[in-house]
């Protein structure tokens, strides 16, 4: 068996979640008809000047700070020749020379510990427009031409589709705890371009071989296994592995050339002439950044989560930050059972919960009232089941559920009970204080249920003059 390195990098491509387009004021909308929200800027008309987005640089800053990049004081952008249809002007504005981010890093949960990735570089770059395929033609949707588009690089550090994958998940929910963008990878929102070379241990010729536009993790993970098996069994038969640009086949699971990769002085860049060098702001370096994955991930472990249980709930940030602030009143043993298994059997998309049909002061009480004894555990599920799929507050079905009696309502009862059962006293009396809960029974039965049996017992016991 020969020994092989592998080693695999990657480009990702996030779409970031600005109002409008990246030089252009072109509203930002994919959901809208084709080509309707286009002007001559995005469209490549001779004698238009582009302007830079500023929010869209704000986020490139922010996301470089959120992963632990270099930011240089001054930016500015360069032109790289681009010779498809999808961006007509024939280039395409981008980073070269220069980056938003530097040498950053990406933290990685590896069972409950996290390791860091290293990042190269975060570029601000322009979308290219939608090529829709039909019958053997492309049509071209320039609604996405001109969006703001992150490109975040790696260097070629993965040995292993598995430990690429957790990176990207992690890299993923890192941006959507920023909010600059919502990363759905159906949309492609969030796409990656891997690039893989396969050598026999100890040589040095690198045969990269790129795979564009992956857009599912199982897509990323199949395409590399395909390609590692690919390359290995190409070296053995001593064939050559051509330095190209691949496509992933999804219905054939493999690989395809599609063409030979591009190399850099293909691209002719040149600072961008219709853009000056420009200072990045302080309040982009200095605003407070959203609380991070990884600080929920150790937060939770911290309070006794196990690391998988921690995963699941820092999948949704909105759920990790309701957790986090129910755990500063009840222990992770008391909730996990509640949240992870009782709410979350309902929820089919945890990664878009974004609410949930209470607040968390609602889910407090909630968890009072079971605490207290007051609403029985089936009563508590049924509870939860109802709100979740029927969308009603859970303190209206509490009140609903469980109308607890009043101390003095309780109070008359017990007075009832201890007036009917004249011997039962006069055995507790005695001594046989065990007798008690027959009278805290007959006191529930009568309250049909509706009150706390530890307070009914309180009370009993102060009348009786026990304790
Ligand atoms: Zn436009």
């Amino acid at each position: 068996m020969s020994e092989f390195d592998v080693k695999i990098g990657v480009e990702i491509h996030v779409q970031l979640k600005t109002k409008s387009k990246m030089f252009c004021s072109c509203k930002v909308d994919l959901k809208s008809e084709p080509n309707r929200n286009i002007c001559p800027i995005c469209t490549g008309q001779p004698g238009t000047l582009p302007t830079p987005n500023e929010k869209a640089v704000e986020y490139a800053v922010i996301v470089s700070r959120a992963l632990n990049s270099k930011i240089p004081d001054f930016l500015y952008f360069s032109r790289k020749n681009y010779f498809y249809p999808d961006l007509p002007k024939g280039y395409q504005i981008t980073q070269y020379g220069i980056s938003t981010g530097y040498n950053g890093s990406v933290p990685v949960i590896k069972d409950k510990e996290v390791i860091y990735f290293p990042i190269e570089r975060v570029n601000l770059e322009e979308e290219t427009a939608k090529s829709i395929y039909v019958d053997g033609k492309v049509f071209l949707d320039y609604n996405r031409c001109g969006i703001p588009l992150l490109e975040i690089v790696t260097p070629p550090v993965f040995d292993f589709p598995d430990i690429l994958i957790s990176f990207l998940k992690s890299l993923r929910r890192t941006l959507i705890y920023l909010g600059v963008s919502d990363c759905n990878m159906e949309e492609g929102e969030f796409r990656v371009d891997t690039n893989i070379s396969v050598n026999l241990k100890g040589a040095t010729l690198d045969s990269r071989v790129e795979i564009k536009n992956l857009n599912s993790f199982s897509a990323i993970k199949e395409s590399l296994e395909y390609e590692i098996r690919r390359q290995k069994e190409a070296i053995l038969n001593n064939a050559v592995v051509t330095r190209e640009t691949r496509l992933w086949d999804e219905v054939k699971k493999e690989t395809r050339a599609m063409r030979k990769k591009e190399f850099v002085e293909d691209y002719r860049y040149f600072p961008e002439p219709d853009l000056p060098p420009f200072e990045v702001k302080k309040e982009w370096l200095t605003k407070e950044l959203p609380l991070l994955p990884d600080y929920y991930f150790r937060e939770l472990i911290k309070k006794g989560a196990d690391s998988k249980e921690a995963e699941i709930i820092i999948s949704s940030p909105f759920l990790a930050d309701f957790t986090l602030k129910v755990l500063e009143k009840f222990s992770f043993q008391k909730v996990k059972g509640w949240i992870l298994t009782e709410i979350l059997q309902y929820v089919d998309d945890l990664e878009s919960l974004r609410e949930l049909p209470f607040s968390f002061t609602d889910f407090i009480l909630f968890l009072e009232n079971l605490e207290k004894g007051l609403i029985p555990r089936h009563i508590g599920q049924e509870i939860i089941r109802i709100s979740m799929t029927e969308k009603v507050n859970i303190s209206d079905l509490i009140k609903d559920k469980v109308e607890i009696k009043s101390a003095s309502e309780v109070d008359k009862v017990v007075e009832e009970v201890i007036r009917e059962n004249a011997s039962v006293v006069e055995k507790i009396r005695a001594g046989k204080v065990s007798a008690i809960s027959f009278l805290i029974g007959q006191t529930m039965s009568k309250l049909k249920g509706k009150a706390n049996p530890k307070e009914v017992k309180e009370i009993i016991e102060k009348k009786l003059n026990i304790k």
